[in-house]
């Protein structure tokens, strides 16, 4: 990429960032963030099937999904549009 398309993306990415900041889709803070993970730890849970696999947001409710083979969860309604796990493709059985 040369020099002066280079400049001219970095341009549109400002513009685009004026216009859309980005927001925090969790509503959350990092502070918020480390407080969950301490809890989650405390209950001796692995952090990783405490996370959508669907969107990534750490799970704060019970209105999740989880699935029987890699026992990973989801929330229930990012999950709609599946057939099966995101993550190992088990059939998903509501
Ligand atoms: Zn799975």
């Amino acid at each position: 990429m040369v020099a002066q398309e280079r400049a001219k993306f970095a341009d549109l990415a400002l513009k685009i960032f004026m216009n859309n900041p980005p927001v925090d889709v969790a509503g959350s803070s990092v502070r918020d963030y480390l407080a969950w993970q301490d809890r989650i730890e405390e209950q001796g849970s692995n952090i990783a099937t405490q996370i959508c696999i669907v969107t990534g947001k750490p799970i704060t409710d019970s209105r999740y999904w989880e699935c029987s083979v890699c026992r990973h969860k989801a929330y229930e309604h990012e999950l709609r549009a599946f057939k099966n796990c995101p993550l190992c493709h088990a059939t998903i059985h509501w």
